[in-house]
């Protein structure tokens, strides 16, 4: 087995991996560190939990470590990792904060929705590392705050979220602005074609590292499916918490407006319980996650886009309030509780509409899930999807923005 040692990582770096109590790199470090040092591009398909974070800051900072100038006043921005989300940000930072420990590297992230002024007075100190979110940062690089001039590495992280947020203009603009010279990393949980297509404009013969999550993270969980009708899903969800599903759990709804709905429904019978979901602020979303990581509430409810990139460890369950569309989104729900060698458990409700997502799913993680028949709310198997008559995500069920929608910045995750 390889070791973090094999992967001629330096001194201050191997003793920062040893604090953290990590033995040995995953596969994706494994992969990715040797390309990174060698200072290639890479395209690399690998979800959160996979330990991708690593596997960028940790040959990021031996370059810079190993190139580094004197001055500790004046210092340039040498690598820039752009994030999609705030959340996601500031768990990336942590990371290279932590593994920069007994360097004299430094960092700092930046994202919107907090004031900018305390931003401009850390990056006016002169920083080697910037995390930042692209709407943030190319208001900071137009107000001559940050300098792109030097930028070594640059690395584009949750790529396909990143493009479904409708960030595509504003990552191409960051890269143009970037030194000509530079390494690019690219990291994706999934790779549509649109990511693809962004790797082939922008990137010089990359390597390729994959890590599918699909088998393992299909394997260590315990799946049960439930046929129940939509309209009985709140009243089975309320069910199962009183009954059955104990602990820390996260449950997945595709939109905003479930979310809070079943979030008030749970809260009116007295269960403790935190959302997730693109409205909300910046400090309600991180009190939210502070909240739930303090065992003050046991019940996350979240939207895919909210949730993803998360570092949300210890789940004992994941419910799928509502079936994905998209099977790959399964997996990487389900992910999130059994990580570790822990088993987690995964609850999914199908009605009569969802009942080809399973079927998707199902040839994906290439096993059947167990159905759990044994419940007080049976869909009768003849049943027909039933019509949407409110209003609601239905239109956006596609997850696909208009123009016009995007335009108003609306959200629906
Ligand atoms: P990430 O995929 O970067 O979000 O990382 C997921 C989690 O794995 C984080 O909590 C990391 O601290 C942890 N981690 C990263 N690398 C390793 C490793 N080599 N061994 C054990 N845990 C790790």
């Amino acid at each position: 087995m390889m070791s973090f040692k094999d992967l001629h990582l330096n001194r201050p770096l191997l003793r920062a991996i040893a604090e953290s109590g990590y033995n040995e790199p995953t596969l994706v470090q494994e992969q990715t560190i040797p390309f990174v040092l060698e200072g290639k591009d890479v395209i690399a398909s690998a979800q959160t939990g996979t330990g991708k974070t690593a596997a960028f800051a940790l040959p990021i900072l031996q370059l810079l470590f190993d190139n580094q100038d004197a001055p500790k006043r004046g210092k340039k921005i040498k690598a820039l990792i752009v994030s999609p989300t705030r959340e996601l940000a500031i768990q990336i930072e942590e990371n290279f904060k932590n593994y920069s420990k007994y360097t004299n590297l430094t960092s700092t992230v930046v994202f919107g929705g907090a004031s900018i002024e305390p931003q401009i007075d850390v990056l006016k100190k002169g920083i080697d590392i910037l995390i930042a979110t692209p709407g943030r940062l190319l208001d900071l690089h137009k107000q001559d705050v940050v300098n792109l001039d030097f930028i070594e590495t640059l690395v584009l992280d949750e790529a396909d979220l990143m493009l479904d947020m409708g960030f595509i203009d504003d990552v191409k603009k960051i890269e143009r602005l970037c030194s000509k010279e530079k390494q690019i990393l690219l990291f994706s949980a999934t790779m549509p074609f649109k990511v693809e297509q962004l790797a082939n404009t922008i990137l010089k013969s990359p390597e390729r590292v994959e890590v599918s999550p699909t088998s393992s993270a299909a394997k260590s969980v315990s799946q049960l499916l439930f046929y129940v009708p939509k309209p009985k899903k709140i009243e089975l969800c309320l069910h199962l918490l009183r009954n059955t599903i104990k602990g820390n759990m996260l449950i997945f709804r595709r939109t905003k407006f479930g979310v809070d709905k079943l979030e008030q429904t749970l809260i009116k019978n007295g269960y403790k319980v935190e959302s997730f979901h693109g409205d909300k602020t910046q400090n309600d979303r991180q009190d939210a996650l502070t909240r739930f990581k303090n065992g003050d509430a046991n019940i996350l409810i979240a939207t895919d886009v909210a949730a993803r990139g998360i570092d949300i460890d210890n789940l004992d369950a994941v419910i799928n309030f509502d079936i994905p569309n998209i099977p790959e989104t399964y997996v990487h729900r389900i992910g999130r509780t059994g990580r570790a060698g822990n088993s987690g458990m995964s609850y999914s409700f199908c009605s009569a509409d969802e009942k080809l997502y399973i079927k998707t799913i199902q040839q994906l993680i290439q096993k059947e899930i167990a159905i759990e028949s044994e419940h007080p709310y049976p869909l009768d198997p003849k049943a027909k999807p039933e019509v949407h008559k409110k209003q609601g995500g239905s239109k956006h069920k596609k997850g696909r923005k208009s123009e016009a929608s995007k335009k108003k910045k609306k959200r629906w995750y």
